[in-house]
């Protein structure tokens, strides 16, 4: 009998969820509808960062999340023949002023060696080593490189992805989807039924969530970031590392001719997307202090999304409370480009009743979260 799948939200869990769900044994006899209004999408917004080992964040269970995230990241690409201007390892750099603060974040990595191979190798650096691999920077202090590090185009990501279900067993019906209070799908009117619903509605989840008795935990959060073109063109092949400057915003070279700063974490401006000349201006300021001859002409666009987070900042994923037909998967925060592959994955396992090892080790409850209404 054929297995009705509903995705809600085609952002970096949806579209992973998409894909590992046509990549099913039995996928000839699953059917699986993505519902996507595409608005405020944070993972198309993104500034595409994919980095966790440098994190002192002390929730391990979503360090657990992040790094074997970014493994499964490393794999998909390869697995899928990503283009490099879709996922390119190129390696990330952060730097700090203070040289036991650089230290401690030395040791941190090194120590991380032994829990992954994706890290890759871990070099310390001076100021002018920073430069030479990131020729186009006027100004640096001593660094930490991780080879592992990778750039990911979310946007891009997503359709590439989705362009491998669509061929096996995805359909996308790019709009508004609601939930009935009898857990079933309304779109225009329209009613839908499936066997599993798989939210990934990312800032939107309380709302979507909003027709059933629920207390859900997440909030919206504004994320700008600046597109630059930059003329100074490096004399070589390699692609420059991503820069994670102290005190800046990130610096995100994209090839030789463009640079995105970015982002700012906006917590009291709800699902607003529209674009702040102060945040521009100190976006800009921020590439200033780092290289000369940036200005105002050099900005190409401003990207906006809307980030979704809860109380302690921790993803949570897993069925809803009382609906075991639905399941959510949210509160990636600022690291969901990274996070978010493996919760797809996991979501997209559950939704098939496949055992998901290691679950515990990637969550909190999810009654920390999502709580039936009177439990
Ligand atoms: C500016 C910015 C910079 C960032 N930089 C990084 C970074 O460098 N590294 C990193 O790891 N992470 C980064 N993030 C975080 C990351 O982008 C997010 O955590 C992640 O993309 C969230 O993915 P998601 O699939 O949960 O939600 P989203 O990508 O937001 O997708 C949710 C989708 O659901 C759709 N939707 C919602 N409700 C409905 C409905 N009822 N019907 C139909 N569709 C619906 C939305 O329109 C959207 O398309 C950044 C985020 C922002 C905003």
């Amino acid at each position: 009998m054929t297995k009705k799948i509903a995705i809600i939200g085609g952002g970096i869990i949806g579209s992973t969820a998409a894909y590992y769900l046509s990549q099913d044994s039995d996928a000839e006899n699953i059917e699986v509808t993505m519902f996507d209004d595409g608005n405020g999408q944070a993972t198309k917004a993104a500034a595409g960062i994919i980095s966790p080992w440098l994190s002192k964040r002390r929730n391990k269970k979503w360090y657990n999340l992040a790094q074997d995230g970014a493994t499964l990241l490393k794999q998909i690409a390869m697995d899928t023949n990503m283009p490099e201007d879709i996922y390119n390892q190129c390696g990330t750099i952060i730097t700090r002023d203070n040289p036991d603060k650089l230290q401690e974040l030395y040791d941190l990595a090194l120590k991380r060696t032994s829990q992954t191979e994706t890290i890759g190798d871990v070099i310390k650096l001076t100021p002018n080593e920073v430069k030479e691999y990131i020729p186009i920077l006027d100004h640096s202090l001593p660094g930490v490189y991780v080879s592992g590090g990778a750039r990911l185009d979310g946007a891009k990501y997503t359709n590439h992805l989705k362009n491998i279900a669509k061929k096996i067993n995805l359909s996308i019906i790019n709009d508004y989807a609601k939930l009935n209070d009898d857990g079933n799908i309304l779109v225009n009117d329209k009613s839908y039924q499936f066997d599993k619903i798989i939210l990934a509605t990312g800032a939107w989840t309380k709302k979507v969530l909003e027709s059933l008795p629920l207390t859900v935990d997440t909030r919206a959060q504004k994320g700008q970031l600046i597109e630059l073109a930059i003329n100074q063109v490096a004399n070589s092949d390699q692609n420059m590392p991503v820069l994670m400057p102290e005190g800046e915003s990130d610096f995100i070279p994209v090839g030789k001719s463009r640079l995105i700063i970015g982002a700012s974490h906006e917590d009291d401006k709800g699902f607003d997307l529209s674009i702040d000349d102060d945040i521009t201006d100190s976006l800009l300021n921020s590439a200033k202090s780092l290289v000369n001859n940036i200005s105002v002409d050099n900005l190409i666009r401003v990207k906006t999304g809307t980030r979704g987070y809860t109380n302690d900042y921790g993803p949570f994923f897993g069925v809803v409370p009382g609906y075991k037909n639905i399941l959510v998967g949210g509160g990636l925060g600022s690291s969901g480009l990274t996070t978010g592959p493996l919760v797809g994955k996991i979501l997209a396992n559950l939704s098939l009743n496949h055992n998901v090892s290691n679950l515990e080790e990637y969550r909190k409850p999810i009654v920390n979260y999502i709580k039936l209404n009177n439990n």
